[in-house]
């Protein structure tokens, strides 16, 4: 299809972050496609989602903002793409945190400002809230707090505030630890 030709070539142009995306949906033959989508412009679907046999891992874009009449140099749309398919890249358990977020907005953010200031000058660069959120660090709690915050306020009906901060396997042993931590201080000296 001419219109995915166009817009991995868009994807590729949009520095190594893009590049990167483009050769990853290429590889693993992801399809992308269109659906409508609530409160999201796009997401993914990872080839094992249970109970349904997909043969390739799925991007969507949100049909209610994007169809194949939609410039395939479209930067929002460009950036929305390289954001799956990071998530498609980070697998399922790191996909489903705030970390992973973070990294795929970053992605987004980098990318989207890349590919407008060499391809498209005259179109807008994402600012404002995106700054801080590309500021922030991927290893830091009170970062991730922040970005759970700027995400949920950037995109109302985004539900960052769900996920847990980091992967859940992680979480989890951080809580045990400091549960653990508690309970030896209970049968510590003073
Ligand atoms: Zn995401």
């Amino acid at each position: 299809m001419a219109w995915k030709m166009d817009l991995l070539e868009n994807m590729a142009k949009a520095g190594p972050v893009g590049d990167n995306a483009a050769r990853y949906l290429v590889e693993k033959k992801v399809y992308i496609d269109f659906k409508p989508i609530r409160g999201a412009g796009a997401m993914y679907l990872p080839w094992w989602w249970p109970g349904k046999g997909f043969p390739h891992p799925k991007v969507y874009l949100d049909a209610n903002t994007y169809s194949l009449e939609t410039s395939p140099s479209d930067p929002y749309m460009v950036s929305l793409v390289i954001h799956e398919t990071v998530h498609l890249q980070q697998g399922v358990v790191k996909a489903l945190s705030v970390q992973g977020e973070l990294e795929a907005w970053q992605a987004q953010y980098q990318a989207h400002n890349r590919f407008v200031e060499e391809i498209l000058p005259d179109e807008e660069k994402l600012g404002g809230k995106w700054d801080e959120i590309a500021a922030l660090s991927l290893d830091s709690r009170a970062d991730l707090e922040r970005a759970q915050e700027l995400m949920v306020n950037l995109s109302p009906g985004y539900q960052a505030d769900l996920l847990p901060l980091y992967p859940l396997p992680q979480e989890i042993a951080y809580h045990v630890q400091h549960i653990m931590e508690a309970v030896l201080r209970l049968g510590g000296a003073p």
